[in-house]
């Protein structure tokens, strides 16, 4: 479990479609946890650019997201454990949301600042 915290603050990336957030080699090395079946983050530097941001704000940590009031206030609930950011600034490229649309999975922009 401790796999899905980031390790240093240095390259901390959040992703555009969950909102967790892992460096970028964690991201590179494991993809999203909750999202890497249709960003395919995982070995593809371009993708990570592309699905996930460095800018973002607050950090909340989920251990056990099913039951946590800020699981089910972020609407986050239902995703792995790990540090999730409570607004990330961005968009996914049109073509994954798209895709996603496509496989019926329901995109939410985590991007509350621009509402
Ligand atoms: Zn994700």
């Amino acid at each position: 479990m401790t796999d899905a915290i980031p390790k240093d603050l240095r390259q901390i990336r959040a992703c555009l479609s969950c909102s967790l957030i892992k460096t970028f080699e964690q991201f590179e090395s494991d993809g999203c946890d909750n999202c890497d079946t249709f960003l395919g983050l995982r070995h593809n530097r371009d993708n990570i650019y592309d699905c996930t941001s460095t800018n973002f704000e607050g950090m909340v940590g989920m251990c056990k997201p099913e039951d946590s009031w800020v699981g089910k206030w972020q609407r986050i609930n239902r995703f792995k454990t790990g540090v999730y950011a409570i607004s990330v600034s961005g968009r996914l490229p049109q073509a994954v949301v798209r895709d996603m649309r496509a496989s019926n999975i329901n995109h939410r922009s985590r991007d509350t600042s621009k509402r």
